[in-house]
């Protein structure tokens, strides 16, 4: 590719509101630009790097028998409302009506489609297992997009979705894309954990691991041992810890009773308090019934929205110290009640769990899910000195634990049989039985692995890029065009290296030197050649990005120099 004509606008100043690395760094390379909040466009550059993800991606799918497939992003409202999710999944879904008025979302995900396209198709043990994915673009209303690419509202996405005919086969999907999501970050040159994301330490089922990228910027903590491969999502972590010491749930609770109150709204005017303390409180189950424990006094939180309906038979209100002392003591359901939009599915969850003697686990999923459009909300705010803590000694007995923020781009996740019998997805068995597929669904954010990439291989001067997913190989710089003897070696170079198969982009821009280094630093291609004044005696500069000297190499020896 020659520069001059590349499509590759580039920004020295550090762009207003981006905030991290990989922000900046892709708005100033010419990676992407903003089309609206959250909405971004690839210019050729950013493309040409989403595809070498893509690509490895694909590849390790391939290899692990996923075939690939392709879902529309418009999806039909009736499939949302077979799976339950249509008034479960809250504001980040996007709506929209066609000119006949009927209902339609655009999808965040694909398990509705995925489901209703395999439903009469593999309707037998024979044809299973089937693991199929896509890599599409996903549409979610977040309420903060940020960062870029990092949490953007359209966004490419891989996703793919196994179908087993029972709970072993179904493991051994899970594992296979475990491996292969292992291959892929690897490949990407990623420094990452695989961690627990859920209750499925404490129960045994329902595993879900998030792969997550070590860095600063990550918006998840994980604690992982400093000796063995223990690595839990911090929340995890936590409600597993608390399990383990946890007394039993305290019962005695004096009740307040709250005739006819409804809704969350309904019952903060009842008690006279702000909305925002009930995200300090506590849930029990007293007598087979929820009480609610709210904070009466000031807490202080962040911007979060509280509507919806809620059932919340009896109520009791208590001081912040009560409350601590409470959530300290006991194994009732701790958590934010109520800044849902979708507070019964939070409650009811809740009052499962409780009773179930699993102390809040499962919260942990609708918290992510439905509870906190903010997620810089502070878990602390649990009262921090119950829970596990660095240096504290792994839960494997396995060395230290150690925390670390975190980017998720990647979730692997046993589904069972939710969606299949929701949906009616039934195979018949070798005994001629109608059973439920069984499911498991598997997520990598391809545009935010390459904003985690840069998070990862990034100076001072700009990209660094790891080689599997350079957008070209070798960068070539003419340092001066006007110079016939430059000119020619560089052409020559040029068309030399592209024969023997190396992706090359050529400075051939009419641009100072010192523009034409900055810019080379800048789009953080591995090895960059340098044609200037000793072009005359056929040498030129090689320096490779990531190493900071630079060495001369006649042009005969460029070849063997290069592999
Ligand atoms: P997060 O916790 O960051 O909101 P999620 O758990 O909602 O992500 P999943 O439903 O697990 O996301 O989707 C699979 C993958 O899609 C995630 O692991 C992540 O890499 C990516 N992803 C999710 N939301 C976004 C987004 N808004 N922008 C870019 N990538 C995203
Ligand atoms: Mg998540
Ligand atoms: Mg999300
Ligand atoms: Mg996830």
């Amino acid at each position: 590719m020659r520069q001059a004509q590349f499509f590759s606008p580039t920004r020295r100043d550090i762009p207003q509101g981006a905030e991290i690395a990989s922000h900046q760094l892709m708005l100033r390379a010419g990676l992407i630009r903003q089309t609206a909040a959250g909405v971004y466009s690839y210019l050729p550059l950013g493309l040409k790097v989403l595809k070498k993800v893509e690509n490895i991606i694909k590849e390790e799918m391939d290899r692990a028998g996923a075939q690939q497939l392709l879902m529309p992003a418009v999806q039909p409202a009736e499939l949302w409302e077979e799976s339950g999710r249509l008034s479960d999944y809250g504001p980040e879904l996007m709506r929209l009506k066609d000119r006949h008025g009927r209902d339609f979302v655009l999808g965040p995900t694909h398990e509705e489609v995925i489901t209703s396209l395999v439903r009469d198709e593999l309707n037998s043990y024979k044809k299973l297992p089937v693991n199929l994915y896509q890599i599409q673009t996903k549409y979610r209303d977040e309420r903060r997009p940020r960062f870029g690419v990092f949490r953007s509202r359209e966004f490419l996405m891989k996703d793919a979705y196994s179908f087993d005919v029972d709970e072993g086969g179904l493991d051994k999907s899970y594992q296979q894309m475990y491996e292969a999501y292992k291959r892929i970050f690897t490949r990407c040159g990623l420094n990452f954990r695989a961690v627990q994301a859920d209750a499925g330490a404490i129960g045994g089922t329902g595993a879900t691991h998030e792969f997550m990228v070590l860095s600063d910027v990550g918006e998840d903590t994980i604690a992982y041992s400093d000796t063995s491969d223990y690595a839990a999502n911090i929340e995890i972590a936590k409600v597993v810890d608390m399990y383990e010491k946890a007394p039993e749930p305290q019962k005695a609770m004096e009740k307040i009773d709250t005739p006819g109150v409804k809704t969350i709204d309904e019952l903060t005017s009842y008690l006279s308090i702000d909305p925002k303390q009930l995200l300090k409180s506590v849930l029990f189950i007293a007598d087979d019934e929820p009480v609610l424990v709210v904070c009466r006094g000031d807490h202080e939180v962040n911007d979060v929205k509280v509507a919806n309906a809620c059932q919340v038979s009896a109520v009791r209100l208590a001081e912040p110290e009560e409350i601590e002392a409470i959530m300290g003591a006991s194994a009732g359901f701790i958590g934010p009640i109520g800044v849902s939009e979708n507070v019964k599915v939070l409650v009811d969850q809740a009052v499962k769990t409780v009773s179930d003697g699993v102390c809040g686990a499962n919260m942990n999923d609708v918290h992510y899910q439905h509870v906190y459009p903010t997620r810089d909300f502070p878990v602390e705010a649990y009262g921090d000195y119950r829970f596990i803590q660095e240096g504290d000694p792994s839960p494997d007995g396995k060395g230290n634990i150690r925390f670390a923020k975190g980017i998720e781009v990647g979730h692997v996740f046993k589904l069972g049989t939710k969606y299949s019998e929701a949906m009616n997805a039934h195979y018949l068995d070798e005994n001629g039985r109608e059973k439920p597929l069984v499911m498991g669904c598997y997520g990598i954010g391809v545009s935010r692995t390459v904003a985690a990439i840069i998070e990862q291989h990034h100076d001072e001067h700009g990209i660094i890029w790891p080689t599997a997913v350079a957008p070209f190989d070798i960068h070539l710089l003419i340092l001066n065009t006007k110079n016939d003897e430059q000119t020619q070696l560089g052409e020559q170079i040029y068309q030399e290296l592209q024969q023997h198969g190396y992706d090359v982009l050529l400075d051939d821009r009419k641009e100072r030197a010192g523009v034409k280094f900055h810019d080379a630093d800048l789009f953080g291609l591995p090895v960059r050649i340098t044609v200037g004044k000793k072009a005359k005696d056929g040498i030129v500069e090689v320096k490779t990005r990531r190493q900071r000297q630079v060495e001369e190499v006649p042009v005969g020896d460029l070849p063997s120099y290069l592999v």
